[in-house]
């Protein structure tokens, strides 16, 4: 084991020369989501928190130190991960705990942690609707625990989901992405907002059973994953709100594209079906970045990247500059100037986090090449 700081924690990990050979797992690349984590539980004041695929306890202890929840839970499957999360939040909590049954342990200080033993699945189906945050960071998909996650958290309580198996969401094993969400995937360049927007989706129609709308308080694509903070809104009227959201996205061999929403495809080929809707609430987002300008954050990118994500324009789908250029045999400019340029004609055109090539705008796709060929 080495001891590493990230936030206010110390934790112990194990020494791995691959992180995935670990026999509990710690990414420290990772620390920029749970960055990002710690300042959204901060913002939104849960009273109780559950971390429920927890390995080392990193999360759900930067939860307890960071943040003003009064209760975070830790939970493991493997025995290996209980006992260094055991481990690790004695060290940081600075008290001694006591065991509460074969496979938890409660941390009585300023607040309470309960570290637990268990299938995550099962953990939740026994705390029905008693978390206000709920927290799902697997290996690969969350599908597996969307309905006990759905069922733990409470009706108005907020769910974060990382998904982790890109590839499948990317369309490059599609009939893994049909299997796992139901929705028929995209390749090439609109395929990283595509794979968030089917994730988003997915939820949007596992909640909807439970009569539970879903509204998007901020949701990314950074480092080979997804991310997703989802707040949940009680009633069928809110449920179908949200279904009326999915729908479907085309797009044609000059990179053009469509969108439209509905239950089913207007047209065929289409891919999806996927959320339409917004991928931040602007207020959340700027109180994020607020409270990140001011804050000791653990990974250097966090900050300028919620600075990309507080500024970039919220509409479906991207043009790629670069891909656009190859699939229209154009020269590749300067991004400013196309940005530039589409905003001098009276549109709006930003950068956009899923790839430093590409603009979010409301101008056509006309204008957007013609804003791509070189000044007069
Ligand atoms: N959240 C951690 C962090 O930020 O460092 C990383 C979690 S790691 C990606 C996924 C963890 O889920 C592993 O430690 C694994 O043992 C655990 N796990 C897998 N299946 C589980 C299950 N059914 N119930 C509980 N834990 C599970």
């Amino acid at each position: 084991l080495m001891e590493v700081r990230e936030g206010s924690a110390r934790i112990l990990v194990p020494k791995a020369e691959r992180i995935y050979d670990a026999p509990v797992f710690y990414n420290p690349v990772m620390a920029l989501n749970r960055d990002i984590s710690v300042l959204a539980v901060s913002v939104l004041k849960p009273g109780r928190v559950l971390d429920a695929l927890s390995a080392t306890g990193i999360r759900g202890i930067r939860y307890a130190l960071e943040t003003p929840a009064g209760e975070v839970w830790l939970n493991d499957i493997s025995e290996d991960a209980f006992r260094l999360i055991l481990e690790n939040a004695r060290r940081n909590l600075g008290v001694e705990g006591e065991m509460l049954g074969e496979r938890r342990f409660v941390f009585r200080g300023e607040k309470t942690v309960v570290a637990n033993h268990d299938d995550a699945n099962r953990l939740m189906a026994e705390k029905f609707r008693y978390f206000d945050f709920l927290d799902l960071d697997p290996f690969g998909s969350p599908v597996e625990f969307l309905d006990t996650a759905l069922r733990s958290v409470k009706r108005r309580g907020v769910l974060a989901v990382t998904a982790t198996d890109t590839g499948v969401l990317c369309g490059a094993y599609r009939q893994a992405c049909r299997r796992k969400y139901l929705a028929e995937p995209i390749r090439g360049e609109l395929c990283h907002e595509a794979g968030l927007r089917i994730l988003i989706g997915t939820v949007v129609r596992y909640a909807a059973k439970y009569d539970l709308g879903v509204e998007v308080l901020l949701a990314y694509y950074r480092d080979h994953y997804f991310r997703a903070f989802l707040r949940l809104r009680s009633g069928a009227k809110k449920a179908d709100r949200s279904v009326s959201m999915l729908g479907y996205l085309r797009q044609e061999a000059s990179g053009r594209f469509e969108y439209e929403t509905g239950f089913l495809p207007e047209r065929l080929p289409s891919h999806g079906p996927l959320w339409l809707g917004p991928l931040k609430e602007q207020r959340f987002v700027e109180e994020t970045l607020k409270l990140a300008e001011k804050k000791a954050l653990a990974h250097k990118k966090t900050l300028p990247f919620l600075e990309v994500l507080a500024k970039e324009l919220d509409l479906p789908f991207h043009y790629d500059t670069h891909a656009l250029a190859r699939r229209n045999g154009l020269q590749v400019g300067k991004l400013a100037d196309v940005i530039e340029a589409l905003r001098e004609i009276g549109y709006r055109a930003t950068r956009t986090h899923f790839s430093p090539t590409a603009i979010k705008t409301d101008a056509p796709f006309d204008a957007v090449l013609e804003a791509m060929k070189p000044l007069k």
